[in-house]
């Protein structure tokens, strides 16, 4: 079987994990779970980064052993485990286990007989926060560009490595992909700082600046090795690096494809020192490199003092892990930067998952209770019409093979969701309950079975992004979890007749909008704290005034309280809702305003199925005269917002009665 080795870089465990790590994760893992999908062996191993000064300096402040706060940190890592559903096979961590305190000995010493370490004096600006030097002209304002922090001025006799010797190699290493770095962007960028001439690096610290904390030097115990050098070699030292066996043999020396995935912010690390160590160590090398870019929350930076820090863990609890998971790879570029906005997730599950992919299941589930008694029914031929769903879902597998080998799990996502898409239309088209009228069995029973093999299949391929929720879908069809492979989501026609199907409650329930708020801790929060900002920005100009963000709307455009009076704001239910044929972003909904019912057109069918909309209480412009709109007459209008995540429809905090008026 072939093997495939996956690696998430090892975080420094000074904190809880963030979002950005939680990201990282999950796109490994999925991309662990696909090549198992695949039919390889695969070996994911993620773990924690511990000989770090930056976690010395935290156990200071906390006033613990730093033994003792990496060990509780470390923990919070390893518990991503059961909350983002993760399949890693091994998790390391760097300040507790043997095999990586040998590993890096067995490294150094190997760098050292290749004659690539020697002793040097050195001056050099460091970023404990990076735990790495900067020369002047990399820093933005004399601070690091990632910490914003002004880096320490340091003197000290250090182990240096000659990475100069390996420019060459390097260059041609990156350049002829055979180190893949994806995306290309980034390739780009290591190659020219690569071109722009390697300086030999320090690879120790005084045993004094480091507290005393990290792996000694071989040899020499006033030295520390550096934290960089310890931490790279976790990938090896997982798989026994320090005394070589059949693990070590299978998923590093003789694997064909080995895997690091890391964020943009750690990639000279990763793509130039790592390598060159290698090199010197005649180790073999990765062979891909996936770079990962940042996650904001709102468009904003994420910061304590704005309290806008997204904690993974709660977010699982709110939208469950496998809704979340979802998010993070379909939403998220997977190469570039993302954004993480609630509106935003909450309209992705509820349009994606509840909509789309949980609406197409129980629908199937449904009918094939009321037409073909709860079990799988026995299909005849499928005729021209069947072609698009049968070719659009047996060929899927591979191209998802194609792209998740290319690292676009995004894509893989959209074609996958695709075919979930398809499947609807073709239930729709074929209207299973019109055939029941027309009492055409044969047909009902060769629809149904086609929908359900294209939702097996689509279910497979959406295995390694939503383990747990696609797990369950497919063994309410009876698919046992050996047959959940790409082999069996390339072939048409497993699901057995008579087969009986389980329905179960909805797998994806929909996000109440109004109900779906119960962190409004963050939001408030804030929301504070962006009025502080603009508190302070506002004090800064106009001494005195309190800032309410209005004071710079023009006199003419200011209405008084008459005038507004004149407009008639009422709640109403929507009764009914369907889709305005040939118009691509209107629905017609029949809304109860009071004692009566009024149709109202609204241009909302981007944002909203028909479904979803019916039972909701929204605000309608009551007095607004009726308008026709494609013949059609609509009287009043429907209340929503708009930012750049899209459109929502208001509601009333709490069901009123209908008619309610609004001022
Ligand atoms: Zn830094």
């Amino acid at each position: 079987m072939r093997k495939f080795y996956i690696t998430t870089a090892i975080p420094f465990v000074n904190a809880k994990p963030h979002i950005g790590f939680a990201l990282e994760t999950v796109q490994t893992d999925a991309l662990a779970r696909y090549h198992r999908l695949f039919g390889r062996q695969v070996r994911f191993l993620t773990g924690s980064d511990e000989n770090s000064l930056k976690n010395v300096q935290t156990a200071e402040k906390e006033g613990i052993p730093t033994e003792a706060l990496v060990k509780r940190n470390a923990k919070f890592f390893a518990d991503m485990h059961d909350y983002l559903s993760l399949s890693n096979d091994d998790f390391i961590r760097t300040s507790s286990e043997e095999r990586h305190k040998k590993g890096v000995e067995k490294l150094w010493q190997a760098c050292l007989e290749n004659g690539d370490i020697y002793k040097k004096r050195y001056q050099g600006l460091y970023c404990v926060g990076c735990e790495g030097f900067y020369t002047p002209d990399e820093l933005v304002d004399g601070k690091c560009p990632e910490h914003e922090t002004v880096p320490e001025n340091i003197e000290e006799e250090n182990y240096f490595f000659k990475l100069s010797k390996y420019q060459t190699q390097l260059e041609e290493l990156i350049g002829s992909d055979k180190y893949l770095i994806t995306p290309k962007t980034r390739k780009n960028e290591v190659l020219s700082f690569v071109r722009s001439g390697l300086e030999d690096i320090s690879v120790s610290r005084s045993r004094e600046r480091a507290k005393g904390w990290g792996i000694p030097v071989p040899g020499d115990p006033n030295q520390v090795v550096y934290v960089w050098f310890d931490a790279l070699s976790n990938y090896i030292n997982a798989l026994g690096y320090a005394d070589p066996g059949q693990l070590f043999k299978d998923f590093w020396t003789d694997c064909p494809e080995r895997v690091h995935v890391v964020g943009k912010g750690i990639i000279r690390f990763h793509a130039v020192y790592w390598p060159a160590f290698l090199m010197s160590a005649k180790v073999a090398l990765p062979h891909k490199l996936l770079v990962h870019g940042y996650i904001t929350a709102d468009g904003q930076k994420m910061s304590k003092s704005l309290g806008n820090v997204i904690d993974p863990e709660a977010i699982t609890k709110r939208y469950g892990t496998d809704q979340v998971r979802y998010f993070l790879l379909s939403e998220i570029s997977t190469t570039g930067d993302g954004d993480f906005s609630y509106t935003r997730a909450e309209q992705r599950i509820n349009s994606d998952l509840a909509n789309d992919y949980g609406n197409l299941a129980s629908r199937i589930f449904k009918m094939m209770d009321t037409y073909c008694g709860g079990a799988v029914p026995e299909a005849g031929k499928p005729g021209s019409s069947d072609d698009e769903l049968l070719s659009s879902a047996t060929s899927l597998g591979l191209k998802v093979k194609d792209l998740v080998e290319k690292f676009d799990l995004n894509e893989a996502i959209v074609q996958t969701l695709d075919l979930v898409k398809l499947t609807n239309r073709y239930v729709e088209s074929n209207a299973p309950w019109k055939l029941f009228k027309e009492g055409n069995q044969e047909r009902i029973n060769l629809v149904l079975y086609n929908a359900t093999e294209a939702l097996r299949i689509a279910s497979i391929l959406l295995f390694p992004v939503m383990p747990g929720k696609c797990r369950e879908l497919l063994s309410r069809l009876g698919v046992e979890e050996k047959d959940i492979t790409l082999a069996k989501a390339s072939e048409w026609g497993l699901l057995k007749a008579g087969q009986k199907i389980s329905a179960g409650e909805p797998l994806f329930p929909r996000i109440d909008r109004n109900a779906g708020i119960p962190n409004t801790e963050d939001r408030i929060q804030k929301k504070a704290g962006k009025m502080e900002e603009t508190n302070k920005a506002e004090s800064q100009t106009k001494t005195g005034e309190i800032g309410n963000g209005k004071s710079e709307v023009a006199a003419e455009e200011l209405i008084d309280i008459d005038y507004f009076k004149k407009v008639k704001l009422r709640t109403a239910e929507i009764i009914a809702a369907e889709k305005v044929p040939n118009a691509d972003k209107l629905l017609r909904l029949q809304v109860k305003l009071g004692g009566e019912i009024r149709q109202v057109l609204a241009g909302i069918a981007q944002w909203y199925t028909p479904e979803s909309l019916v039972g909701q209480q929204v605000v309608i412009v009551a007095n607004l005269k009726p308008a026709k709109i494609r013949g059609l007459e609509s009287h009043g209008m429907l209340l929503a917002a708009q930012d750049k995540d899209g459109v929502v429809i208001l509601n009333p905090q709490r069901k009123v009665e209908t008619g309610s008026e609004i001022r």
